[in-house]
C-alpha cells in the first residue's frame, strides 16, 4: 500500500465546504495541517478537524493581516498553550501589503517571541518577498521551535541562510511547475522536505488543490531526487515523523 500523503499546508476552513473535505480527507489517507489566518478562527477550525487525527489544525496570523487582526495578538497567547503547530505566519513583503510592514513585523516577532517562551512549536511559515526578514526575526528569537518555509520563493543566497539556520521546506504543486521553484527545491535538503498544497490558493490547470492533492509535487520531486514516486511519498512520509519527533523535543509543555 503506498504511503498517505502529507499536506504541510492547507487552508481547510477557506473551502466552500470545508465538512466535505474534512470527509474526503478520511477517505484518501492524508495527513494535512490545516493552518489557519486568525486567532478567532482556531476554534471553529479546530472543531472542523475532531475525531480525525491525521488532520492537525494551527493557530495562525497572516501577515497580509497584520494590521487588522493584531488586536487578537492576546488571543493568540490564550491559545497558544493548546497549539502546537502555529500558521500561517510571517511576514509578506511584496508592494500590497507594504503599507503596514510595521504592524507584520510587530505580530511576527510578537508571536515567535510567545513561541519561544511556550518553549517552542512547529512553525509554518509565510516569506513572500521578505524571507531576509523572516530569517532575521528568526534570529532575533531563539528558542522559537523549529520553522517550515511554506513556498518558497526567495533567493539562492537566501535558502542557502535558511538552510544553515536550521530550517525545513515545504513545497507544492503549483510551486514546483515554476523553473525558479523548481531550482530552489533542488538546493533544499531532501531530508528537510515536506509536501503542501495551500489550497484553496494554489491553482493548478485552471483548479484550486484539493487537501492532501500532492501527487504533482510527488512527481516533480521524485525526478528532482531521483527516486520512485512511491520511495518519494514514504520519504516525505518519514520526514514528516522527524519533524514531529524534533518538534516534540523542543516542547516543555
Ligand atoms: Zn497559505
Amino acid at each position: 500500500m503506498t504511503a498517505p500523503s502529507v499536506d504541510m499546508h492547507c487552508h481547510l476552513d477557506l473551502y466552500p465546504d470545508p465538512q466535505a473535505q474534512v470527509a474526503a480527507i478520511a477517505r484518501r489517507r492524508v495527513y494535512v495541517l490545516s493552518v489557519t489566518t486568525t486567532p478567532r478562527a482556531w476554534r471553529g477550525t479546530v472543531a472542523l478537524a475532531a475525531g480525525h487525527s491525521r488532520i492537525k489544525t494551527a493557530l495562525g496570523l497572516h501577515p497580509q493581516l497584520a494590521k487588522e487582526r493584531k488586536v487578537e495578538l492576546g488571543l493568540f497567547d490564550k491559545l497558544l498553550p493548546d497549539a502546537r503547530y502555529i500558521g500561517e505566519v510571517g511576514l509578506d513583503g511584496s508592494a500590497e501589503f507594504r503599507s503596514f510592514w510595521s504592524d507584520q513585523v510587530e505580530v511576527f516577532d510578537h508571536i515567535l517571541m510567545s513561541c519561544a517562551k511556550a518553549g517552542g512549536r512547529i512553525l509554518t511559515l509565510h516569506s513572500r518577498a521578505a524571507a531576509t526578514h523572516v530569517l532575521d526575526a528568526l534570529e532575533r528569537h531563539q528558542g522559537y521551535g523549529v520553522a517550515v518555509l511554506h513556498w518558497f520563493t526567495g533567493t539562492q543566497r537566501e535558502l542557502k541562510r535558511a538552510v544553515e539556520m536550521g530550517c525545513w521546506f515545504s513545497v507544492g504543486g503549483a510551486m514546483l511547475r515554476s523553473r525558479n521553484g523548481r531550482t530552489l527545491a533542488a538546493e533544499m535538503p531532501p531530508e528537510r522536505v515536506l509536501t503542501e498544497t495551500d489550497g484553496p490558493f494554489a491553482i493548478v490547470s485552471g483548479n484550486p488543490l484539493q487537501p492532501g492533492e500532492c501527487a504533482g509535487a510527488i512527481r516533480e520531486l521524485a525526478q528532482l531526487w531521483q527516486l520512485g514516486e512511491a520511495e518519494t511519498q514514504n520519504k516525505i512520509v518519514g520526514s514528516l515523523r522527524e519533524l514531529t519527533t524534533i518538534g516534540s523535543n523542543c516542547l516543555i509543555t
